[in-house]
C-alpha cells in the first residue's frame, strides 16, 4: 500500500478525512501535536481514532508554541463563546495559533519525505471554518509547491508531494455525511476549543457551534452528545 501521512488532530475533519484516505486505499501515518492546546483531550481522541481506524502509525510530536505566542487556544486568554456564524466569516479570531498549519505541514513534510511518501492529507475546510487564513486553497496550493522545492526528494525529482485537502469544500455537513457513509464513529471524535470537566464540549465556542450545525444540517444526532446525556 501506498505510504500518506494524515494531520489527526482528533477532531471530525481530519478523522473524515482519515477515513477517506483509507479508503482510498493509502496506508496512513498519522501525526498529531501536542502544542501547548488547552484542549490536550484531543489527543486522547485522537490516539482512540488511530487504533480504531487502524493506521500503519501514528506519531504525537511535542511542539510547545506557547512560547513562540499567545493564542485563545495555548494561553489563559478567552476563548470566544457564542459567536454568530456571520461573525467567524469576517476576521481572525482569538483563537489562531500563529502560522500553526504552516508548522503542522512543515513536520508533516519531513516526515513524508523520509518515509518516502508523496501523499499528505489535510483537512482544512474553507467553508465552514473559522476565518483562519491557512485554512484556504491558495495557501495549501502554495505550501505544496514549496514543499516541493524544499525536499531533496522534490528536488532530485523522484517524489512530487501533494496535499490532499478533500474536505476544503464541503460543508460540514457533507463532511459528517462523507464520514458516516465510510462508518466513522463520530462519538470518537473530539471538536472542542475548552472542554470541560473530563473534556466534555462547552457548547459554545466556534468549533462547537460549527459542529452543532453540521450535525443539524445533516439531520442526525451528534453521537458525542447522545453520550453526555445519557451519562456515559
Ligand atoms: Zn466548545
Amino acid at each position: 500500500m501506498t505510504p500518506a501521512v494524515v494531520l489527526l488532530s482528533g477532531g471530525l475533519d481530519s478523522t473524515t478525512v482519515l477515513a477517506m484516505a483509507k479508503a482510498e486505499e493509502f496506508a496512513p501515518y498519522a501525526l498529531s501535536f501536542r502544542y501547548g492546546q488547552r484542549h490536550a483531550v484531543e489527543l486522547e481522541a485522537a490516539t482512540r481514532i488511530a487504533q480504531t481506524l487502524g493506521v500503519a502509525e501514528h506519531i504525537i510530536a511535542d511542539i510547545d508554541l506557547r512560547r513562540l505566542g499567545a493564542s485563545a487556544l495555548t494561553a489563559d486568554i478567552a476563548v470566544p463563546k457564542g459567536r454568530a456564524l456571520e461573525d467567524m466569516e469576517t476576521g481572525i479570531p482569538a483563537t489562531y495559533v500563529p502560522a500553526r498549519n504552516t508548522v503542522f505541514l512543515s513536520l508533516a513534510l519531513a516526515w513524508a519525505e523520509f518515509l518516502g511518501a508523496s501523499d499528505l492529507f489535510i483537512g482544512v475546510n474553507a467553508l465552514d471554518y473559522s476565518g483562519y487564513p491557512d485554512c484556504r486553497p491558495d495557501y495549501i496550493a502554495a505550501f505544496e509547491q514549496m514543499a516541493n522545492l524544499a525536499t531533496a526528494a522534490g528536488v532530485q525529482g523522484h517524489q512530487r508531494l501533494k496535499i490532499h485537502a478533500p474536505l476544503m469544500a464541503l460543508s460540514k455537513a457533507e463532511i459528517i455525511r462523507k464520514g458516516l457513509e465510510l462508518g466513522v464513529d463520530y462519538a470518537l471524535t473530539r471538536s472542542c476549543y475548552d472542554p470541560v470537566g473530563e473534556g466534555m464540549p462547552c457548547g459554545q465556542c466556534d468549533a462547537c457551534l460549527l459542529r452543532a450545525k453540521g450535525f443539524a444540517e445533516a439531520g442526525v444526532p451528534d453521537p458525542l452528545l447522545m453520550h453526555r446525556e445519557a451519562g456515559v
